[in-house]
């Protein structure tokens, strides 16, 4: 085995030993049929479902969405689900107009930025979904 082959199986296993699990990103289109988590269709043919924590499977709920082309990092389930990486990892974009564009929700009225979709926890309006290149501003 060279040096560096061996460099690289070791810092596999402290990957592991981490607890950090392999990730891969998927790309395709938000699909969901009736009472079925929302999926990605990808190029191939292939459609995987999503799953994440509250907070992203929020924004999977979220209607606006559907349709639109996504990109979902996270970790392949036994079940063969993609489950995404935690909300704050910001593992979830959309692919619009050759931007790859976070997925925020804004209150207008009180100027504040969620990342799950639902009522301002301030004046209790509808967040309307705002997609962002940065998340500066
Ligand atoms: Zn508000």
């Amino acid at each position: 085995m060279t040096r560096r082959r061996l460099a690289a199986s070791t810092c596999l296993l402290f990957a592991v030993a981490r607890g950090e699990e392999s990730t891969i990103t998927l790309r395709g289109k938000l699909t969901r049929r009736e009472g079925r988590p929302a999926a990605l269709a990808l190029a191939d043919g292939k459609t995987v479902p999503l799953e994440g924590d509250e907070q992203t499977t929020g924004v999977l709920r979220d209607a606006r969405l559907d349709g639109l082309e996504m990109e979902a990092t996270g970790s392949l389930t036994p079940g063969g689900s993609l489950r995404i990486l935690p909300i704050h990892k910001r593992a979830l974009f959309v692919h619009q107009n050759r931007k790859r564009l976070f997925v925020t929700y804004w209150c207008e009225v009180c100027a504040i930025r969620t990342y799950t979709p639902g009522k301002c926890w301030c004046c209790q309006q509808e967040t309307a979904l705002d997609l962002r290149e940065s998340l500066d501003n």
